[in-house]
Formats: C-alpha cells, sequence, structure tokens
C-alpha cells in the first residue's frame, strides 16, 4: 500500500509542473514545483512541519502544548493544521492588512487569532515581535519563529531541495523564487549548490523589498513603490537568509505579476496566488537571461482561493490601477 501518515506524511513530494505557454515563448522549459498541493495549501506546509518536528525533538514542546506565530496567513494555516493533528494549541499573531480568508479560515481551523496593526519590524507593536512576547508569557508554549528558526531552511534543504533535484535529474540550470523568510530560496540554494555550484540561484524581489538592494549592494535597501503581493519581500536579511548563496535579483512589480497569474488561470488552469505570478515573471526574466535549452524551476506557493477579494476582485485591482490584462 502506498500510504501517508497523517497530515504530516501528506506534506511535501508536490508534482513539478512544465508551464508549456512560458516554455514554448523562452525556449527553456520552466517548472513550478505545485506547492499549492501540500494538505494546507502552501508551501509553509513544510517549514511549518520542520518547526513543530524540531521544537518536539529538541523537548521543548509537550503534550498539550501551545504553538505561537506571527504570520502573513500561510505559515498560521499549516501551523493550525499540525497542532490540530498533534494535540497542540496554536495561536497566531495576523497583521490586520491580510486578506479576509486567510483570518477567516485560520479561526475555522480552530487558532486563536490575534490581528495587530501592520507596522515595522522596528514597531515592539510589530506581529512577530507581539508573537515572541506572547509566547514567553505562556507555559508550554513555543514561538514558532519561522523568520530567524532555521528548521524552516532544513525544511527545504531537506524536502523541496531534494525533490527538486530528483525529479530534474539533476538537470536544473537556475531557481528562482521571491522570499518571505527566506526558508525557500535559502534551503533550495544551498542544497541545489552543494550537488552542482554551477545551478544559478536567483532572487525574485517584490517591488518595496529590500532585498534586491541586499543581493545587489549587500545592504537592504526598499526599492520601488510597494506590492499588493502578500507573505513576500522583506526588511531585512533574516536567520534563515543570511550566508546564502544567490546570485542576482530582479525587483518585479506588480503590473507584470498581475496578468501572470491571470494567464496561468486561462493558459494553464492554474488559479495561483499572487507570489506565484512574482515568481513565475522572475523565471521569464531568468529565462530571457541564460536564452533558450535551459532549465528554470520556480515556486507555485499557493492558490487563488485565498486571494478571492483582492487579487481575483477586478474592482478591488483597477482601485489599485492595476488590470487582468497588464
Ligand atoms: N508565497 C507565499 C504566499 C507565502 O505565504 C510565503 C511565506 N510567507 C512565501 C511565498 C515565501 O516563502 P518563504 O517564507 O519560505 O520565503
Amino acid at each position: 500500500m502506498k500510504v501517508s501518515n497523517g497530515f504530516a506524511g501528506a506534506v511535501g513530494n508536490t508534482p513539478l509542473i512544465r508551464l508549456d505557454g512560458l516554455s514554448r515563448e523562452t525556449g527553456c522549459e520552466i517548472l513550478g514545483k505545485a506547492e499549492f498541493m501540500n494538505p494546507g495549501g502552501s508551501v509553509k506546509d513544510r517549514a511549518a512541519l520542520y518547526i513543530v518536528k524540531d521544537a518536539e525533538e529538541r523537548g521543548i514542546l509537550g503534550p498539550g502544548g501551545t504553538v505561537v506565530e506571527g504570520t502573513a496567513g500561510n505559515t498560521g494555516i499549516g501551523l493550525a493544521h499540525i497542532c490540530n493533528a498533534r494535540g497542540y494549541r496554536c495561536v497566531i499573531v495576523i497583521p490586520e492588512t491580510q486578506t479576509r480568508e486567510k483570518i477567516d479560515l485560520l479561526r475555522t481551523l480552530g487558532a486563536e487569532v490575534h490581528t495587530v496593526p501592520a507596522v515595522p519590524y522596528s514597531d515592539p507593536g510589530n506581529y512577530q515581535k507581539v508573537a515572541g512576547r506572547m509566547a514567553e508569557e505562556q507555559d508550554n508554549a513555543i514561538w514558532a519563529n519561522q523568520f530567524d528558526n532555521t528548521a524552516n531552511r532544513r525544511g527545504h534543504y531537506e524536502t523541496t531541495a531534494a525533490e527538486i533535484w530528483d525529479q530534474t535529474n539533476g538537470g536544473i540550470d537556475a531557481f528562482v523564487a521571491a522570499t518571505g523568510t527566506g526558508g525557500t530560496l535559502a534551503g533550495v540554494s544551498r542544497y541545489l549548490k552543494a550537488q552542482n555550484d554551477a545551478v544559478r540561484v536567483v532572487l525574485a524581489d517584490p517591488s518595496g523589498s529590500a532585498l534586491c538592494h541586499y543581493v545587489e549592494q549587500g545592504s537592504p535597501e526598499p526599492a520601488g513603490a510597494g506590492s499588493i503581493t502578500e507573505g513576500i519581500g522583506s526588511s531585512r536579511v533574516t536567520e534563515n537568509l543570511a550566508g546564502t548563496a544567490i546570485d542576482w535579483a530582479y525587483t518585479i512589480e506588480d503590473t507584470e505579476t498581475v496578468p501572470m497569474v491571470y494567464r496561468m488561470l486561462r493558459e494553464e488552469g492554474l488559479f495561483l496566488g499572487s507570489s506565484s505570478g512574482v515568481n513565475l515573471v522572475g523565471a521569464v526574466r531568468v529565462a530571457r537571461e541564460l536564452g533558450p535549452g535551459h532549465t528554470i524551476v520556480t515556486v507555485l506557493c499557493d492558490g487563488g482561493g485565498r486571494y478571492y477579494s483582492r487579487l481575483y476582485n477586478r474592482d478591488w485591482l483597477a482601485e489599485k490601477g492595476l488590470s487582468p490584462d497588464g
């Protein structure tokens, strides 16, 4: 029998999908790792699972314990599922700017959700810092700390990257992705470069993020006017991202991202979130940079169902000066 052991056993081993139109257009193989097919619906199931397993193994999370996290949504959703499956309480602190869909889903899954104003990382009221304090105030509680807890990166090193290497028979030329915590990009970069140092690793950074400048100049500096994307972009270099080899970076504008996700829906039947759009725009740029004949892998991080009210709402897009048609 081929059976997965519970929720945790169903995380990972996602398909690598060839995107026909983008591949034809560029003469490259453009491949998307279908992370929206994880049981909690996003790439963050992997990080959530590794963080919980790591805390259990280190003996800091015991039966009936609590997992607290500051999250833009997907990590919280992954954690809420895993906490249910393992008998933990889940407490989530989320910026109130995140979509209603994600906040409602977290509550439906049984997490205790605290919404807080979206303020910069330097502010003590920042959602990540509030989560850290909440965990400290409770017994038998851990702060998942996805940004600086490198169990997150290890999850991608041991699973996402190893799967990509296997699925491409080691024939990958470049990996491109946006980062939130940096776990995906850093874990995958470290693994792939350990197999073959010639594999290029490229950051696709949404407008407003400081990481493109970090890759190019060595220090984080915001570039661009900002972005409607969620869960990606950063003002700082996290522990997960620090010390990772990244060959080059692009700033990606929403005017490219939005038409890309609508194109994927029309052309490939793939209903994706905005970060997948950033990743695919990045993948096409890498393909143009390298020229035909290369294999480029990126991540389809989550599905469009988490973004009905924004990315898939034409009125909301129009208010932002954006259109599905570019
Ligand atoms: N896309 C989405 C939709 C996300 O929620 C996240 C994580 N916040 C990412 C991409 C980025 O992943 P990572 O945290 O591994 O950098």
